[in-house]
């Protein structure tokens, strides 16, 4: 069975815009797997972070990956993209989170679904609603309703280049 899925997206290292392009095109091409849209690439101030802005975007994809594999999948991308985790929130090459798995709620060791601070982020919910502007998160409620909470958080959506 297919599941609709959306996989929040940030890179701060190096060509930040060119690795969400590249992870996105990887999105694309997992197996079972579809990738049905993606957001603009927006900019963002890194939040319990530190160095340059975040590039981030939000893909929505169509998949029969378990939720589990899919997580195995996106860490293998995360790995592929040379990501260095020194310490705990250090800059990272990519992260790849899975926000959402059909309306399904997860909660285990190493996978929580919706993800758990998706609606304190303006770089996850500000993509997330260009894609669907009614968007309704499992256990959450109305993704829009979350957007005054966040709105000091410093963003902008990035021209095409
Ligand atoms: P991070 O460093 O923020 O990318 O966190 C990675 C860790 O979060 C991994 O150990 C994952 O097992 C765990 N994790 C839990 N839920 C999720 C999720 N929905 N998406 C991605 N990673 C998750």
């Amino acid at each position: 069975m297919s599941m609709k899925v959306f996989i929040g997206i940030g890179a701060n290292l190096g060509d930040a815009r060119a690795t969400v392009g590249k992870a996105i095109g990887t999105l694309a091409q997992l197996p079972d797997t579809k990738l049905v849209a993606q957001s603009a690439l927006f900019g963002s101030a890194p939040i319990d972070s530190s160095g340059d802005d975040y590039v981030n975007a939000v893909a929505e994809l169509s998949t029969s990956l378990s939720a589990t594999d899919l997580l195995q999948q996106l860490q293998a991308i995360e790995l592929a993209h040379g990501r260095e985790r020194p310490y705990r929130n250090a800059p990272r090459t990519l992260d790849l989170d899975l926000l959402l798995y059909g309306d399904e709620e997860i909660n285990t060791a190493d996978l929580q679904v919706p993800h758990p601070r998706m609606t304190e982020r303006a770089f996850v919910l500000l993509p997330l609603l260009q894609l669907v502007a009614d968007l309704h998160i499992p256990g959450k409620g109305r993704a829009q309703d979350y957007v005054a909470a966040v709105a000091e958080q410093r963003i902008h959506e990035l021209t095409p280049t």
